[in-house]
């Protein structure tokens, strides 16, 4: 699977200055949303060009270096990966499905708010990419990618502990995210009186289980 094989190469050139799980987690974030044949690579991770060249220079500086500044980066890390790629969006910048800047300022506002400090460039760069996956229609492991929701938690521990923390009750995590909104607007939606007496509970709790999209998920039972 194309994914699968970009998330080989990426790992494969990963900075070995930077954590090896930081820089698991962005290569599987970036070959999930890579192997889309449209749209601008970096609105589909939520990262501006800037920003998307900054998380790939400093995560995975053998692929971009001796790269064109005006290289198309999906194109030219299929290439490195040695993938058959034909992408569909013909030089046109598109904007993504789940182009929602409002939201997705408030949900980047809500993650740096609780950022590890120093936070430095990594957690903007996380947060902005977190953000933008929430907006899609999945479990938010699914829509980052992830092999599974472990991997989403722990990076949320390194980078975001205090808002981690507060979800001592393990719902899932964009349901979470938007309940701390909620909080911060004072704004209720819920209709019971507490998560206990709640019909909807099950929406809220329970496993958030389904199928990695980049078969990466045999990855983590491989890992030491
Ligand atoms: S379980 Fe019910 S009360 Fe609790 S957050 Fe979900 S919708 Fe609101």
């Amino acid at each position: 699977m194309h994914s699968s094989a970009l998330y080989h190469y990426l790992v494969s050139v990963g900075s070995p200055s930077e954590p090896g799980d930081d820089v698991r987690f962005f290569a599987a974030c970036i070959s999930h949303k890579a192997a889309l044949r449209t749209g601008s690579l970096g609105s589909a991770l939520g990262l501006d060009p800037a920003g998307l060249r900054q998380l790939l220079s400093r995560f995975f500086p053998e692929f971009m270096a001796g790269l064109d500044g005006r290289a198309c980066l999906r194109t030219g890390l299929h290439a490195r990966a040695q993938q058959n790629f034909l992408c569909e969006c013909a030089g046109g910048a598109k904007i993504p499905e789940a182009h929602r800047p409002d939201e997705w300022q408030d949900l980047y506002s809500l993650l740096m708010a609780s950022a590890a400090a120093p936070s430095g460039e990594v957690a903007p760069l996380m947060a902005a990419v977190l953000a933008q996956a929430c907006l899609g229609q999945n479990h938010l492991w699914q829509d980052l990618g992830l092999p599974g929701r472990e991997d989403l938690t722990a990076a949320l521990a390194r980078h975001f502990p205090a808002l981690c923390t507060r979800n001592r009750d393990n719902m899932k995590w964009k349901k979470f995210f938007y309940r701390e909104l909620c909080s911060l607007a004072e704004v209720r939606v819920c209709q019971a009186p507490s998560c206990q007496e709640c019909t909807d509970h099950h929406l809220c709790f329970g496993p958030e289980e389904g199928d990695a999209w980049n078969s990466l998920a045999a990855l983590r039972s491989a890992r030491p």
